[in-house]
């Protein structure tokens, strides 16, 4: 109704206008108050405040705001960022009040973000209930099934897509790469390149970048070099896939030459690129190179992102610079378990197992979960120290956290319990486990071998070959260690024969070494050194030293110097030449010769490995090396001592003198008196009540004048004592010793 002069309108129009003009003035008003309320939404979700952009949706909820599908996408993705799912499902709900379930865009948001927060089903759910399906809701829904690792179902996806003839575009490419790629799927990611040149989509430098990472990640790294060599400009993300691409199939110095060109070609790593660069220097242990890897983490602003400081813990473990490692490690702000198992590993390798198992604890008591790499860990750092009741209760938890039946981690514990002494307990998971694998069969024996239980292990070796397992050379160096611990050398003989004749395994130094010394113990010294020397692999220090205690045992001096030169020869840095030499002629008297020796070791700088014990005592493990006088209850160690050496004098029991040159005291009987084995089991005679077991570990072999007291003190005590040194178990108990003297 158009009225040409305003006076000739009559009144009842005057009313109707005036309240149109209100209904209009409100409607622009709420429109440019939506528009406003959006306006300040976005401004906070672009600043990373997505709680604040959250709430300020409700406030506007609660001022009688109408949202519109601009205000929904906004919140959607606040609550994506956020991994809100259920925000998001109630978002969801009020999107369908409002909008109905087919608008695209909402949609698309919808469908982001239950993939993203973990539900696809849900946003299979939306992606399936809309009546009509762009490139937009596909691709939403491609991408949120490789987001969510189903990258399989990505890839059938995208055939239905072709069969319904929606055409893919560019981000469908690439999703559809970066699901060939995380499969890995070579022959789909192949298809997909041919569908990208007919699209003509090949020259796009971020669809060129994932077919890089395509054939990298798909082991193809000729076809990622090719695609990477006719790149025209290479994107950071090209760079990381051929970086990466080169570590995974052990190109790691190619990977590192990679890494300076991308510098000089001026392209900036990111966090992807030094994750991949540290994983490269930790794999052949360039430490030097790491560090310089690290300053430019530094300098880039990178060194507070956990992922990263993770690979630079784990890179200067694998490195063997466990100081760095810790140095890092300590100033990451929130460690995630990869950083916990880096650390925990690092100090097992380096032989630090206590100190491994303070950070167990210590990533337990942080509420970190623990994966099976973790528990391997930690199992072996307890089988390291020999920590029985550690390690028990390591099982507890690892059976709270469902891993009891993981297959490594059963063997670990498998492992754990024969190095700390309860070859039963060992014996009861391995029997437990649904499936053996090589290294299961390998670990069980293992224990027997340890535990001086030859018949067992024949037994164990035995079923073994019913069984049909495939043997390997592991094998056969525990199957004869355990003929060695017995001095079964018939069976010896027959074991070493065989490994080459009917098993196909050929004899490594290992093997030889194990052969040597059952030859030399059982006297046969000339045929041990005619084995040695018509060796079919290189000659190593170990094998003659092998040969070299046999002379020593059997007091063979001619022999023992011929031996030594060999020792000196192959490796000139190894005491065991000097101090098994020395103590050849101690044995035979010549005192003058046997201080040469120790005189000329000394000269060359040339230091005995130190000898360590360690004893857990009410759930703590307390560690004692040689002539210790740290631990704070050494007084009345001492007393002990001198109380134990006291009463042997009175049994007329005196030690052994042969392997103490050097450490004779002079005021007790003990020679050794301070050796750490004497130290911790002293220490465990007035920690614990009588008759209490007790468990010790020590690193190296237990001399003859330390096995001697040990079998004296269990008499005299009437406790049973484990020690498992460097080689094997001695279970001593009346006066006796499990290994019966020959160890
Ligand atoms: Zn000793
Ligand atoms: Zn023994």
């Amino acid at each position: 109704m158009l009225w040409l002069d305003d006076k000739l309108k009559p009144p009842w129009v005057e009313v109707e206008l005036a309240s149109l003009t209100q209904r209009r003035q409100g409607k622009r008003k709420q429109q440019s108050s939506v528009f406003s309320w959006n306006t300040r939404l976005t401004k906070y979700f672009k600043a990373g405040q997505h709680h604040k952009t959250i709430e300020h949706f409700q406030q506007m909820q609660q001022q009688g705001m109408v949202p519109d599908s601009f205000t929904f996408i906004r919140v959607l993705n606040a609550c994506t960022s956020l991994r809100a799912l259920e925000k998001g499902r109630h978002i969801h709900m009020q999107i369908v009040e409002s909008c109905g379930e087919s608008n695209v865009f909402l949609a698309s948001g919808l469908i982001d973000m239950y993939a993203k927060c973990g539900s696809i089903e849900d946003a299979w759910t939306v992606f399936s209930k809309m009546p009509t399906r762009n490139v937009v809701l596909w691709n939403a829904m491609i991408l949120g099934f490789v987001k969510c690792g189903q990258s399989q179902r990505a890839l059938e996806v995208s055939k239905q897509m072709e069969c319904e003839g929606v055409e893919p575009d560019r981000v469908t490419f690439i999703g559809l790469l970066n699901a060939c790629a995380s499969v890995p799927a070579l022959e789909e990611g192949r298809h997909v390149h041919e569908q990208i040149i007919q699209s003509g989509f090949e020259s796009d430098a971020f669809v060129g970048s994932s077919l890089v990472n395509m054939y990298a990640k798909c082991g193809s790294i000729g076809e990622a070099w090719r695609m990477f060599n006719a790149m025209p400009k290479r994107d950071i993300v090209a760079w990381n896939a051929m970086i990466l691409g080169n570590v995974k199939c052990g190109e790691e110095q190619k990977a590192l030459r990679l890494y300076r060109l991308m510098q000089l070609r001026g392209v900036k790593p990111n966090r992807v690129t030094f994750m991949a660069v540290l994983n490269a220097c930790a794999s052949v242990a360039a430490l030097s190179k790491g560090r310089r890897v690290h300053k430019q983490i530094i300098q880039s602003g990178c060194v507070s992102d956990a992922f990263v400081g993770s690979s630079l813990v784990d890179m200067y473990a694998k490195c063997g610079s466990i100081e760095d490692a810790s140095s890092v490690f300590n100033m990451i702000p929130v460690r995630d378990v990869v950083a916990w198992n880096a650390m925990i590993l690092g100090h097992v390798k380096c032989g630090q197992g206590q100190e491994a198992l303070q950070l167990s604890q210590q990533m337990q008591q942080e509420g970190v979960d623990p994966d099976s790499v973790t528990f391997v860990g930690i199992l072996s750092a307890c089988a390291s120290v020999a920590a029985l009741e550690e390690g028990s209760r390591v099982h507890k938890w690892i059976i709270e956290r469902g891993f009891g039946s993981h297959p490594f981690v059963a063997n670990s514990l498998v492992d754990m319990y024969a190095k700390c002494g309860s070859i039963e307990d060992a014996r009861r998971v391995f029997d437990r486990m649904p499936t053996h694998n090589l290294i299961s069969w390998n670990a069980m024996l293992g224990g027997y071998a340890m535990h001086g239980q030859a018949e067992e292990a024949l037994g164990h070796f035995e079923q073994m070959c019913e069984k049909g397992v495939e043997m390997n050379s592991v094998t056969f160096v525990v199957l004869l260690s355990a003929c060695k611990h017995r001095g079964l050398l018939d069976e010896g003989l027959h074991y070493f024969e065989s490994m080459g004749s009917v098993y196909g395994i050929s004899a490594t130094v290992e093997q030889y070494t194990c052969m040597v010394d059952l030859l030399g113990r059982a006297g046969h010294l000339d045929e041990a050194e005619d084995l040695i020397k018509t060796m079919s692999c290189e000659q190593n220090a170990c094998v003659w030293i092998a040969l070299l205690s046999s002379c020593r045992n059997h007091s063979n001096v001619k022999m023992g110097e011929r031996i030594a030169k060999w020792v000196q020869k192959l490796d000139p840095g190894n005491p065991a030449g000097y101090v098994l030499l020395s103590s050849i002629y101690a044995t035979a008297g010549k005192w003058d010769l046997s201080r040469r020796i120790e005189k000329l070791r000394l000269e060359k700088g040339v230091s005995k490995q130190s000898a360590c014990t360690w004893i857990e005592v009410n759930n703590e493990i307390h560690k004692f090396v040689t002539s210790d006088d740290k631990h704070h209850q050494m007084v009345e160690i001492e007393t002990e001592l001198k109380r134990l050496s006291m009463q042997m004098k009175d049994s007329g029991c005196w030690p052994d003198t042969k392997s103490v040159l050097g450490d004779v005291e002079g005021n007790t009987v003990f020679h050794s008196c301070h050796h750490s084995e004497k130290l911790a089991i002293a220490f465990g005679l007035i920690s614990t009540p009588p008759k209490t077991p007790l468990h010790i570990y020590t690193n190296l072999r237990v001399c003859d004048d330390c096995h001697t007291a040990t079998k004296f003190i269990s008499k005299l005590e009437e406790r049973a004592i484990t020690v498992r040194d460097g080689n094997r178990f001695h279970c001593f108990e009346d006066g006796v010793c499990s290994c019966r003297d020959y160890w």
